[in-house]
């Protein structure tokens, strides 16, 4: 119970800790955070709200625990393997901490869902994989006017930056989405579980200010834990950012988007990004060979990863064979080719 004899010890190096204390730590027991993504850094990050005592956690997350994610997943092991990442995880931090409010949601982040998803939450912070949902977050996040902490990791590299309703946003930061596989992935480029943990703890930090009114000086922080190079660089709302300054909210709009299509009776996806790519194909194919059975076609490059199989062309259309689920489609290509 808040203000009891339990609820101080639990909570007694916040509560001395001068820039939390009583007052910031009922502040954190008021705050309702979505973690949108439970993986690597989702894991990590809704760990820590919940042991920090935030209010209310809310995961939100498309996949399935696979093997391959659990060397830098947090909380979840071997048994969780094949359940919904968001499912299992909440399950787990609910066992470990019976009094704390945590809710799963099971469900892709879409244009169509964001902001009723999101609605709610005093911030949210930033658990994806891929580049496409997160201008979905932040259109999202601008309309709803909460704050969201953007994280990103791949090799051993991590970026976060917390981003403000009224600006500096995403979009402030990166005008446009990159091309669909013009980024590493961490399935073919691979991820230190070290980079993530480190990312995800900023991240609790910055929602920690965010959540106490303490963070007034937005920063990007680039950092790399194998060449120990941090840099640390201001960032400032664009007057002319057509999301955080004005009220463009374009990627919340279904429509000519990335088109998703199940194909009747084939057993497969076709995904078509918004965005023309231009892939290369034969380096795609160098990377592609560490992960399955690689072979050209024509204009197109087959990853055979056994049951599944995925079909790409330069343009980054794909087609996904030996699944009619768009929601496994849509996480092997995020996986294998990325947006
Ligand atoms: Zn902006």
């Amino acid at each position: 119970m808040v203000g009891d004899d339990r609820w101080h010890e639990r909570y007694s190096r916040q509560l001395v800790l001068d820039p939390i204390g009583e007052e910031g730590q009922l502040r954190l027991g008021e705050t309702t955070v979505a973690v949108v993504g439970a993986g690597a850094l989702g894991s990590n990050s809704a760990e820590m709200l919940v042991r920090m005592g935030f209010g209310h956690v809310r995961l939100i997350d498309r996949d399935v625990l696979e093997l391959s994610n659990l060397h830098r997943a947090r909380v979840l092991g071997d048994a969780h393997v094949g359940q919904p990442k968001a499912h299992a995880l909440a399950k787990e931090l609910m066992a470990l901490f019976p009094e704390a409010s945590i809710e799963a949601v099971d469900e892709d982040l879409t244009a169509g869902n964001a902001l009723a998803l999101l609605e709610g939450a005093d911030l949210v912070l930033d658990g994806l994989d891929n580049m496409t949902t997160r201008y979905i977050v932040n259109d999202a996040c601008m309309e709803l006017g909460i704050p969201w902490v953007y994280g990103g990791i791949v090799v051993t590299g991590g970026l976060v930056a917390p981003l403000l309703p009224g600006g500096p946003c995403l979009r402030c930061l990166f005008p446009e989405p990159p091309e669909a596989g013009s980024l590493q992935t961490c399935e073919s480029a691979g991820i230190h579980p070290s980079a993530a943990g480190v990312v995800a703890s900023i991240q609790v930090a910055h929602a920690t200010r965010l959540a106490l009114g303490q963070l007034d000086r937005p920063r990007l922080i680039a950092l790399d834990i194998w060449t120990d190079d941090w840099r640390v660089m201001d960032i400032e709302a664009r007057k002319d950012c057509p999301s955080c300054s004005g009220s463009n909210r374009e990627f919340l709009e279904e429509g000519p988007g990335e088109a998703v299509t199940s194909l009747c009776g084939q057993d497969a996806v076709q995904i078509n990004p918004a965005r023309r790519a231009s892939i290369d194909l034969d380096a795609r194919a160098r990377e592609w060979e560490k992960v399955g059975q690689v072979s050209r076609r024509g204009p197109m490059l087959v990853l055979d990863l056994g049951d599944v199989s995925i079909h790409l062309f330069t343009t980054g259309r794909a087609l996904v064979k030996g699944t009619a689920e768009v929601a496994v489609a849509k996480s092997l290509y995020t996986r294998y080719v990325g947006n």
